[in-house]
């Protein structure tokens, strides 16, 4: 009897001990995809969710590259830290204009890609100007200054299948552009967007 017991008892400790493994493998994964920064999907695993939807992906979309302006001069005059709450600020800003099918994250310093799953140019430029426009609003400020913080943004859609290689590479030649004009801006297309009304 006391042997039984004994047992069960072990059985017990056992899948405790599994299921906080299973955990741990859980959690492991998780962050290995994310960047630890943001929270958004780090640079391998964006470009491999982006590649992975590709494949099976019918439909308008439109991806998105923003980049921080003048980022250097952010970190140079208050500092790197203050630099790192800025890209925090501006990946909530991010989260909170998409949606549970948009995929986003973080794929170099300053930089940030957005795929906006069933958004056509129209909706795109919405979300992106109202991404552009959250993050303008950052109120970010050290040691009683505040901290501008701005984002350019291009932004290449598709209306059906599409190559994930060929439509970042649009996107990157629009945010490029997009610096250029200015910075605090958005290239949609080609075509420098107009700040909506508000
Ligand atoms: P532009 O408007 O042309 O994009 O100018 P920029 O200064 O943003 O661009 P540049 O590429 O010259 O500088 C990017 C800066 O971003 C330099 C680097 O120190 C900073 N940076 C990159 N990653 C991080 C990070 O994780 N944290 C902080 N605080 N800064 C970062
Ligand atoms: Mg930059
Ligand atoms: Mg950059």
């Amino acid at each position: 009897m006391r042997q039984r017991d004994e047992l069960a008892r072990m059985h017990v400790e056992l899948e405790d001990m599994h299921s906080e493994l299973s955990r741990l493998h859980e959690d492991l994964r998780f962050r290995a995809r994310r960047d630890a920064l943001t929270g958004g999907l780090n640079r391998e695993a964006l470009f491999s969710a982006l590649g992975a939807l590709a494949r099976t992906h019918r439909g308008p979309a439109t991806l998105l590259v923003a980049d921080a302006d003048h980022f250097k001069r952010i970190n140079d005059v208050f500092g790197h830290l203050a630099g790192d709450e800025a890209l925090r600020r501006i990946a909530a800003c991010i989260a909170e204009m998409t949606t549970g099918g948009d995929i986003w994250g973080r794929i170099g310093g300053e930089e940030f890609v957005v795929f906006l799953h069933s958004s056509g140019a129209e909706r795109a430029g919405v979300i992106a100007d109202a991404i552009r426009r959250a993050v303008a609003a950052i109120d970010l400020t050290v040691d009683g200054k505040s901290v501008s913080v701005t984002v350019s943004i291009g932004a290449a859609s598709v209306v059906d299948a599409f190559d994930p290689v060929d439509l970042f590479r649009r996107a990157d030649e629009y945010l490029y552009r997009a610096k250029g004009g200015g910075r605090d801006r958005i290239v949609l297309d080609g075509r420098e967007l107009d700040p909506l009304p508000v």
